[in-house]
């Protein structure tokens, strides 16, 4: 059959799955993998139920469709709370590169004003009939469209700046690109710590999670299973 390569039970390759990496079996603590089967929803599974089947673990399957729109709704209302917003904005933004703007910019400048005497020279040595009009024309251009460039780049970078300092913008941004691109995996890593998977049966041993589960809690958990999300903030 044509669609054999469909039913296997392997992760599923080539797809940067969105919970990739930190979902795991409550059962026997594994990673939990994607799992697409023809005419199926992506799932994730247990991983040693994955690869060693029911003397293992058990399944654990979750759609990764369910799950996505708990953490969708979870993350939408994180970001509606100003305080939560800011933190979560600056694990996203920790580690790329902070520009020192002023310095950039008194560069830049540098550069302008070094162009624009070089541009007065040459007005006063056309004026005074040291270069021909051709030559003048030609350097004249050279200086206007680099004087030009730097100009632009100085604009760039106050753009920059404004919409680095202003956190009600970036908010706005990262909802939108949320709204628009959904959660990807570098977001979702960025705002939860962990994902647990219980089947119903399962018991929670706090030793292993450490989430400071109750009493009821864990009685919940072997009773109906839960999927436990733990958030990084
Ligand atoms: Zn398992």
């Amino acid at each position: 059959m044509r669609n054999n390569k469909n039913v296997r039970t392997g992760p599923h390759k080539g797809i940067m799955h969105v919970f990739r990496s930190i979902i795991f079996c409550g059962a026997c603590g594994s990673v939990m993998f994607a799992r697409k089967r023809h005419n199926r929803p992506m799932n994730y599974i247990c991983s040693s139920y994955g690869k060693a089947g029911r003397t293992a673990c058990t399944s654990h399957s979750i759609r990764e469709k369910d799950l996505y729109e708990i953490v969708l709704e979870d993350i939408e209302k994180l970001l509606d709370d100003e305080k939560m917003s800011n933190k979560i904005l600056q694990k996203l933004e920790k580690g790329k590169a902070t520009e020192d703007y002023e310095v950039i910019r008194k560069k830049l400048l540098k550069q302008m004003e070094t162009k624009q005497k070089q541009q007065e020279i040459l007005y006063q040595d056309k004026l005074e009939n040291k270069i021909s009009e051709s030559l003048f024309l030609r350097m004249n251009q050279q200086l206007e469209s680099r004087i030009s460039a730097i100009k632009q780049e100085i604009d760039q970078l106050e753009a920059r700046k404004t919409e680095c300092h202003d956190l009600g913008d970036r908010i706005a941004k990262l909802k939108n690109q949320i709204a628009n691109n959904g959660i990807t995996n570098e977001v979702a890593k960025t705002m939860i710590n962990r994902i647990v998977v219980f089947d119903k049966g399962d018991s929670y041993e706090e030793e292993k999670w450490k989430l400071n589960l109750t009493k009821k809690e864990k009685e919940y958990i072997v009773l109906y299973g839960a999927i436990l999300i733990e958030y990084s903030f």
